[in-house]
């Protein structure tokens, strides 16, 4: 199972068909990450 994970943040914001672990990194929409959305 594949799992997508936040990388502001680290809470995880979806999950996905995967034949083996696999971690992706992207941003949610909380506020928090709005925030910080220009340190990247
Ligand atoms: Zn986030």
């Amino acid at each position: 199972m594949g799992t997508i994970v936040c990388q502001t943040c680290n809470n995880t914001i979806d999950y996905f068909e995967d034949e083996k672990v696999t971690i992706l990194y992207g941003q949610c929409n909380c506020s928090s990450c709005e925030q910080t959305e220009d340190l990247d």
